[in-house]
């Protein structure tokens, strides 16, 4: 099993900050939302830790 970082578009601010500190770059603004890409994500978590609006979670993954 595998953790990866999964968004809440509801809650998202689109404030960037998830992109600014991911170490892998798995994560983008794209035109009104943010994008995740699990093909890049290690589930390290930072992102969970930094979004204001608790907009992100780790899921468990195959
Ligand atoms: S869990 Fe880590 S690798 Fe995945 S999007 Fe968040 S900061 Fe990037
Ligand atoms: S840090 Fe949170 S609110 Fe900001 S873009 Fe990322 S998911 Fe959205």
């Amino acid at each position: 099993m595998a953790r990866k970082a999964t968004v809440n578009r509801r809650k998202c601010a689109y404030c960037g900050a998830c992109v600014a500190v991911c170490p892998v770059d798995a994560n983008e603004l794209v035109e009104t939302y943010l994008e995740i890409y699990d093909d890049r994500c290690n589930g390290c978590g930072i992102c969970v830790r930094t979004c204001p609006m608790g907009a992100l979670v780790l899921v468990e993954v195959n």
